[in-house]
């Protein structure tokens, strides 16, 4: 079975790779930039992410790098992202799932998955998002988006799937400083949760 697995540098996304390393997959990684500060740093980490498990699993393709505009980044880049209602991207997974299909159409894959849990009310990050999504898609083909880590807790999907080696190389920060996690947006306080747990 191929995959393509969206991907970034962080706890979810490890995760969501090993998830598919356990099941033998054919896994074709995806990131997807759309202009955020981020980007570039998330992008060296899983990079660096990417090496690890190369040298461990064989079935994995090499990153793809796919970019999308987004008229709305560079009023976003401006928040500093302290409060969780900062932090929702809109069309986020939407764009994301869109970039996805059509890389999954350009390698003749048709399973798609994406590490979402749903633990925040965006519109997009819902199990009826996902079914609504997985009809449009199914209007492409056979095509099949994936979501293993629906419903679970953080604290869930870490303990059963991340790998604990790489726990110093995972990167999520939306405020990066010189390359370094900024210690104090929302998603440097959950990498905090996750270690104190
Ligand atoms: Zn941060």
């Amino acid at each position: 079975m191929k995959v393509i697995a969206l991907v970034s540098s962080g706890f979810d996304s490890i995760s969501l790779l090993n998830y598919y390393i356990n099941k033998s997959y054919a896994i074709y990684p995806l990131y997807v930039k759309s202009g955020f500060k981020w980007e570039n740093d998330e992008i060296n980490h899983l990079k660096d992410i990417l090496s690890y498990i190369e040298n461990r699993y064989k079935n994995i393709a090499p990153l793809k790098i796919t970019t999308i505009s987004n008229d709305f980044s560079e009023e976003f880049n401006k928040r500093d992202f302290i409060e969780d209602e900062d932090v929702e991207i809109p069309f986020r997974n939407l764009d994301l799932l869109i970039s996805a299909l059509k890389y999954a159409y350009s390698m003749d894959v048709k399973n798609i998955a994406i590490g979402i849990m749903g633990l925040v009310a965006f519109k997009d990050n819902t199990e009826y998002f996902i079914k609504a999504i997985n009809n449009l898609f199914s209007m492409y083909g056979d095509y099949r988006v994936e979501t293993p880590f629906l419903g679970m807790s953080k604290k869930d999907v870490f303990d059963k799937y991340f790998i604990k080696e790489l726990f110093e190389k995972a990167f999520c920060c939306m405020n990066p400083i010189n390359g370094k996690e900024c210690g104090v947006c929302s998603k440097c306080k959950e990498k905090e949760l996750i270690k104190g747990a």
